[in-house]
Formats: C-alpha cells, structure tokens, sequence
C-alpha cells in the first residue's frame, strides 16, 4: 500500500499552515515530528479527511483519498489530539455505540478484542468520566482500531501521559503497527525514538527532512559535544546559547551542544540522539523532552 502526499498546501487566510507537503509512506509506524505550530494537526485532519487542503492532493495506490470517500473512510482509524467521549457512557458502551455507527461486523467479538488489546477489559464496565488521561488514550486507540484500519493516524498520543503510560503506549504502537501505515504525529521525541520506522522533521509547514532515527543522528556525528564545566558556568552558558542543554555523568555536570567545530578545548564528542537532531532541526529541544520526565 503507497500513501502519497502531493505538493499538500493548506493556507488559513495569511497563514500557509502546510507548504507542498510531499511524501511517499508505505507500511509502517512513521513519526511526524515539530514543534507546535509545525502543521503536524493540520496535516492529520486533512489526512483524516476532517479538513479540505488548499492544493495539492493526497492518494492511496494511486487513487485519489477524497474521491474514494467511503472506501477510504472504510481503511481509516484516527486518533484525534482530543478524543471527545460521552462521560456516562461506559467503555464498552463507547465502543459498541461506535461501532453501530461504523457498521463493524462480529461487533461484540471486536470489542473485546480490543478492550483485551489496549488492557481495558477489567474496566469495561466503568464509566469513561471516571478514567485517567491514559486510560482514555488507550480507549482512543481502541476506537481507531475498532474496523481495523489500513491507516492509523495518531496526533499526539502521549499528551499528558505520565511516564509509565508513556511506555505502555509505545509498546501497544508496536505491536499494532504491524501491517498497517501509522502515521503518529508529535513534538516528543521519546515516543518515537525506539519504535519508528521513519521519521519526518516538519517546520513551518515545511518537510525538512526524512529518514529511520538512526539515519538522522548519524547525520550529526562529530557535531554533537558534551562539555565539563562547574554547574555555575553551565548555567551561564545556556543563557547565552539556546542550542544547548545541561546533563550530567557519574556526577559531573556538561554542557551538552551542537557545534559544527570543537567549541571548547576539553569537549568531548558525543553520541547524537535524536533529541539532538530535534534541536538542530527546530533550534531549542526543552520542548522535545518528555514533560513527565
Ligand atoms: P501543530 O499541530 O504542529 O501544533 P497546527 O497544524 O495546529 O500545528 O498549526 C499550524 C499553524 O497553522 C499554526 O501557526 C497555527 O496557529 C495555524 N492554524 C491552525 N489552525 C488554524 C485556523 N483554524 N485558523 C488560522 N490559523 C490556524
């Protein structure tokens, strides 16, 4: 299966959100990655066919997605930033509503499948108000499986996740990305480090650039230093550059930055991460860090 962006353009009034967005995705788990404002939503919604581009086209083996309609529908799970659930409604009453309204056959089967899926069957019964951030996400993904789809569009899955959730996420992502293109779009690099197939660096509306994780640190060898400095020099350091964040090793604390040459006498070369291609591509990495830690 090929997913092909055309030339994507979407404009708001002055604001060109997107500009010619083109890519080629096949099978996989493919992470979009910006920071806010990047274009990451706008490019979901046009994908989930919830938003019409400006120009350009999108099209899955070679037939246009909007002139497909209901059969591109039929292939398509999305997880939107927000998902809105009726608070009353318990899990499974969620699901089965849903999957009415989806037509999906064998209906119970499927909702215990997926409740089994995403860890929710203890808590079937429960009503959705009463459910955690993670608990809802996971329900989120649930849904968006639910007619198993073809295509899976996250758009930032993991907002608001505490650590462990994270996790859990990501392993669930793994295991369901197989067979299916999953286009997963955030602006925290630990949740795609480990687990995408490639990634795709937006800024400004604007592909940057494309390649595995590991393609895109070793982009960066011999640019990526770690050097010593007392805490007090550190911090002054980082007022002065924003390319650059403080961690520290067995105790001693180093300036970890970007530099194209060696940018003091006793740096040490490190190893880039994508944490790193993430402050090259988008000039600060505090907000590619996972929040919770
Ligand atoms: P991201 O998801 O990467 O944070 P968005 O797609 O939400 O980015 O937004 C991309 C840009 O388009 C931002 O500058 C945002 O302010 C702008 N934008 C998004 N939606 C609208 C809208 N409905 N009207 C005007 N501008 C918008």
């Amino acid at each position: 299966m090929e997913l092909k962006f055309d030339s994507v353009t979407k404009r708001y009034r002055q604001k060109l959100a997107l500009d010619s967005f083109s890519v080629t995705l096949t099978e996989g788990v493919h992470a979009l990655l910006g920071p806010n404002g990047a274009g990451k939503s706008t490019l979901m919604n046009i994908l989930a066919g919830l938003l019409a581009q400006t120009s350009g086209s999108i099209s899955l083996d070679g037939r246009d997605i909007i002139a497909m309609g209901a059969d591109y529908r039929a292939m398509l799970g999305f997880m939107p930033q927000e998902p809105g659930f009726y608070k009353s409604f318990s899990a499974f009453e969620t699901l089965d509503y849903y999957a009415v309204l989806r037509d999906v056959k064998d209906r119970r089967e499927r909702i215990d499948e997926m409740l089994c899926l995403v860890n929710l069957q203890e808590d079937a019964k429960r009503r959705v108000g009463s459910f955690s951030g993670g608990m809802k996400r996971r329900l989120g993904i649930a849904l968006a499986l639910l007619n198993d789809p073809k295509i899976l569009i996250l758009d930032e899955p993991t907002a608001g996740l505490d650590p462990k959730e994270r996790i859990r996420f990501r392993n669930l992502i793994s295991q369901i990305g197989l067979g299916k293109t999953v286009i997963l779009a955030t602006h925290i690099v630990s949740d795609i480090e480990s687990i995408s197939d490639s990634v795709l660096l937006l800024k400004d509306g604007r592909l940057i650039g494309r390649d595995t994780a590991d393609g895109l640190c070793r982009q960066l060898e011999g640019m990526v230093w770690d050097i010593p400095m007392s805490a007090q020099e550190a911090e002054r350091y980082i007022a002065e550059n924003r390319c650059a964040n403080i961690v520290k090793h067995g105790g001693e604390v180093f300036v970890h930055t970007l530099s194209q040459v060696r940018p003091a006498e006793k740096a040490l070369l490190a190893k880039p991460c994508l944490e790193d291609v993430y402050m090259h591509s988008f000039g600060d990495s505090s907000e590619a860090r996972d929040a919770a830690g």
